[in-house]
């Protein structure tokens, strides 16, 4: 039976049409090989280069897209700086959505430098509140305040979706806080994330702070599977844990909630190598195949998966990140072609 999905294709700002480029043929490859899966893609325009023509860095028209789809899938976009001007279109689409759970994988792939050869773990970060709540006042010239909002509700519900993760990988969990010195906001935290604990007795749990989390993080990484932890912390972590498997150009994160997915490229719009051609797209393919998952397309997930693992290990065609001077183009054909090799395995 055919199972078709609609997803929304976010192009964005800078490098982000060429990353998505490559994608969208991995994805079109894909379904050549699993002739039942069809993904109706539906690209609406958001980021920097809307602000002229709209005003906005997400027009209407394509929140109208993205509540139609099952999914989506968002190039990096450049986020001005600017006073009063628009937040960032992916801090938008997390709060619309409720997008709360923030997942990194960071693996360790064929032929690529990284920290430790076997590095399997993925953070999980809290993605609505903590210092994002962007709640900060001037209390007097030259004295800030910032809040930190951490709920009960929030953080079990973060809580959740990763014990449901770490069910289904080792059986590991690791919850990051600073609970020694912020007591009640990660007091809050921690007890949310024992609680939960009690649901998932085939999962181990260990807390750490995340002070010693960065420093083990690259002394032992191999020792971790699921972390799960607050925004900021998080944000911190996962940038952290991008760099000890190789970069920014292999590094893909998936934003989200009870009814929809967002998954994205980590790296921003690097605008110094539009239209060069020269960026790696893996970054992007990976988000992809990563949204496959989540639609419960495991079968077409793997296949991307295989097939980057392939294209690395070979190490024929490299990005400048990776050492060659492949070209965007050459790295999303070489996925290509090792994907139509495969013939459907079911
Ligand atoms: P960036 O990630 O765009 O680029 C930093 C450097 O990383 C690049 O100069 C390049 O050397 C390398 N790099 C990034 N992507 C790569 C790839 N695919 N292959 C190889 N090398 C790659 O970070 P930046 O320069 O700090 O930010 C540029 C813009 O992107 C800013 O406006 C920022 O706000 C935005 N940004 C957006 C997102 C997003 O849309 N989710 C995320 C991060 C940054």
């Amino acid at each position: 039976m055919l199972r078709t999905y609609k997803i929304a294709v976010l192009p964005g700002d800078g490098i982000g049409p060429e990353v998505i480029d490559v994608a969208v043929k991995v994805l079109d490859s894909v379904q050549k090989v699993i002739n039942d899966l069809r993904l109706k893609l539906i690209y609406g325009e958001a980021g920097y280069n809307c602000i002229n023509k709209y005003g906005t860095n997400l027009p209407q028209k394509t929140i109208e897209i993205l509540k139609e789809t099952n999914a989506c899938l968002k190039g990096p976009m450049t986020t001005p700086e600017e006073p009063g001007a628009p937040p960032s279109v992916a801090v938008t689409i997390r709060k619309m959505f409720n997008l709360y759970a923030n997942v990194r994988p960071c693996k360790s792939l064929p032929g690529v430098w990284s920290l430790k050869p076997n590095i399997d773990l993925v953070i999980v970060r809290e993605n609505t509140e903590d210092l994002y709540s962007g709640i900060e006042y001037e209390v007097s010239p030259g004295k800030g305040v910032a809040l930190r909002v951490i709920t009960r509700e929030a953080s079990e519900r973060v809580a959740r979706f990763a014990f449901k993760l770490a069910e289904r990988r080792r059986r590991h969990l690791t919850c990051v806080h600073k609970r020694n010195i912020l007591r009640i906001t990660d007091g809050i935290f921690m007890e949310a994330v024992h609680r939960v604990a009690k649901e998932f007795p085939s999962v181990h749990v260990d807390d750490e702070h995340v002070d010693a989390m960065a420093m083990r993080l690259i002394k032992e990484p191999e020792k971790f599977d699921v972390i799960v932890t607050t925004n900021f912390f998080g944000d911190i972590l996962s940038d952290e844990g991008a760099q000890i498997v190789g970069g920014l150009g292999l590094a893909a994160g998936a934003n989200i909630g009870d009814n929809y997915g967002m998954f994205e490229p980590v790296h921003g719009s690097a605008p110094k190598y539009a239209g060069k051609n020269v960026v790696n797209p893996i970054a992007t393919v990976l988000a992809a195949k990563m949204m496959l998952e989540y639609l419960g397309e495991y079968e077409a997930a793997g296949l991307i998966e295989t097939a980057v693992n392939e294209v690395l290990s070979e190490g024929k065609v490299r990005t400048y990140d990776l050492g060659g001077n492949a070209t965007t183009q050459d790295m999303g054909d070489a996925i290509v072609e090792k994907i139509l090799t495969k013939s459907r395995s079911i």
